[in-house]
């Protein structure tokens, strides 16, 4: 579902993607951790072309990605984004940030994208929310709003960078059940995160990154309890 081969990209002298080789088959759950700044924003980015690359391919659902145009709607439509901030349009109620995509990029009627948005609401658990603006929900529900919106678009991969980082923690839960019942739907999914306990439940895989590297490519099993670089290691005696 998602090919990156020999991937590279600087920021200036930053060197923040190295030589990237990955590949996710559908339905695959992969978490990816590492120390700040080593570049899991900037791979999830570069998979829906929010950064370009500066050498090698990546592709999604076997179509290279496109440069600009209609291609690339179709791309951000096939690769939904979720954020640590939840980007919802603060001017439209929930209900209408589910159904603006459908109805402009995917030319739903309005009456079928309501009826979708409100059956995704009912999943993510929030269709009761579904009259009110971003800022009448708490951040939970917000991040919730954000995925239903995202699966609108009936998206081939679903990225998730640091979901739950902006949330209070009694929120944290609810945001990774949605996700975990995603996974566990079969969507093929790259998550961010610092979240420990989701990794372990709901991963079919750990990236490890570091400098911009993919230091490990194990099963979270391994990965947790011995994993082989010196700098995972270091990385798991700081944040457990
Ligand atoms: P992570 O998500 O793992 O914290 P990022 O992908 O955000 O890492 O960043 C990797 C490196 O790229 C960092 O050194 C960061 O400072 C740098 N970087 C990220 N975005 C930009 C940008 N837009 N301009 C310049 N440098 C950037
Ligand atoms: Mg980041």
């Amino acid at each position: 579902m998602i090919r990156m081969r020999g991937v590279d990209k600087h920021f200036g002298p930053v060197h923040v993607l190295r030589d990237i080789d990955l590949e996710v088959p559908a339905g695959q759950v992969v978490v990816v951790l590492g120390p700040s700044g080593s570049g899991k924003s900037t791979l999830c980015r570069a998979i829906n072309r929010l950064e370009p690359i500066d050498t090698g391919s990546i592709e999604v659902d076997g179509v290279p990605l496109p440069e600009e145009g209609r291609g690339l709607a179709q791309l951000r439509a096939d690769v939904g984004m979720v954020f640590q901030q939840f980007n919802l349009f603060a001017h439209k109620t929930v209900l209408d940030n589910v159904t603006l995509g459908p109805v402009k990029v995917r030319k739903l009627a309005s009456a079928e994208a309501r009826e979708q948005a409100l059956q995704l609401l009912d999943r993510v658990g929030i269709r009761d929310q579904a009259d009110k603006y971003p800022a009448q929900l708490s951040g939970g529900q917000q991040q919730r709003a954000a995925i239903a919106r995202a699966l609108a678009m009936k998206p081939k991969v679903m990225l998730f960078d640091e979901p739950t980082s902006a949330l209070d923690p009694e929120m944290v839960s609810e945001v990774l059940d949605t996700m975990a019942g995603l996974a566990e739907e079969g969507m093929t999914m790259l998550v961010v995160t610092h979240e420990m306990g989701f990794a372990r439940r709901a991963a079919h895989r750990v990236l490890f990154m570091s400098d911009g590297e993919v230091a490990e490519d194990t099963s979270p099993d391994a990965f947790f309890s011995e994993p082989s670089s010196d700098r995972a290691k270091d990385f798991l005696a700081k944040i457990l």
